[in-house]
């Protein structure tokens, strides 16, 4: 599948064509074609899949297909990424500023260790679309008043596995709880394997979602 197949919005494919990206990768064919109708997907992917570009593309061009009107815009996260780790985090938030490079879109970037009230200026200063973050870090500003997230409409949760591993389920669980009910949001999960314990978390989080294995 060519990029140029897929329909998406113009400041996409100018920025695609900059990361110089033709072809989709095998998760980004499998995937788009549902994730850019607004389905869930569930997807067995590594690093080096071209995982991440699946998910940032499927949010940008929703966003800037489906843009809110000045009444209806309040400034708080309408795309929330959550990764196990502060490297995966700040990865994930330079793809999706390439990505955006010919939008207005608004991404931030919150992790554990860095100064919160350094973080929390950054968010006040201005309105922000997109969120990556690791969970406790998210969990504590969303706790704090400072982060709201009932205007989620697509949420991301990466490296499902790791999270696990890492003991992070229940932070992720307040997390989901917080956002809008499933049949009123996007959920994509990426795992790079699929365990008992990882399907059963993805079948409480997503709608009937797509699985995509490669
Ligand atoms: P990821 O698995 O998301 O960490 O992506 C792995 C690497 O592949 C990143 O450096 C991306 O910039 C790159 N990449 C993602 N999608 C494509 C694509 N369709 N064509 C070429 N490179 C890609």
């Amino acid at each position: 599948t060519r990029f140029h197949d897929l329909n998406l919005r113009v400041e996409l494919m100018h920025a695609i064509a900059d990361l110089k990206y033709e072809y989709c990768s095998p998760i980004q064919a499998q995937s788009l074609p549902d994730t850019l109708q607004g389905f869930d997907v569930i997807g067995k992917g590594q690093t080096g899949t071209g995982k991440t570009a699946a998910f940032l593309l499927t949010i940008i061009n929703d966003m800037l297909n489906n843009p809110l009107t000045d009444e209806r815009y309040s400034g708080e996260p309408r795309a929330l990424i959550i990764a196990p780790t502060r490297e995966l985090v700040a990865q994930i938030a330079d793809d999706a500023a390439k990505l955006m490079k010919y939008t207005d879109l608004k991404v931030i970037s919150m992790i554990g260790g860095v100064e919160y009230d350094k973080q929390l200026k950054k968010i006040e200063r201005s309105a922000v679309d997109i969120i990556v973050a690791t969970p406790g870090r998210l969990l504590d500003a969303n706790k704090r008043g400072d982060i709201h997230l009932d205007m989620v409409e697509v949420m991301v949760i990466d490296e499902a596995d790791r999270m696990l591993d890492m003991g992070f389920i229940p932070d992720v669980k307040r997390i989901i709880s917080r956002t809008p009910p499933k049949n009123n949001r996007q959920t994509l999960l990426f795992s790079a394997t699929f365990t008992p314990d990882v399907l059963n978390l993805a079948s409480q989080w997503t709608n009937d979602p797509t699985v995509v294995e490669i």
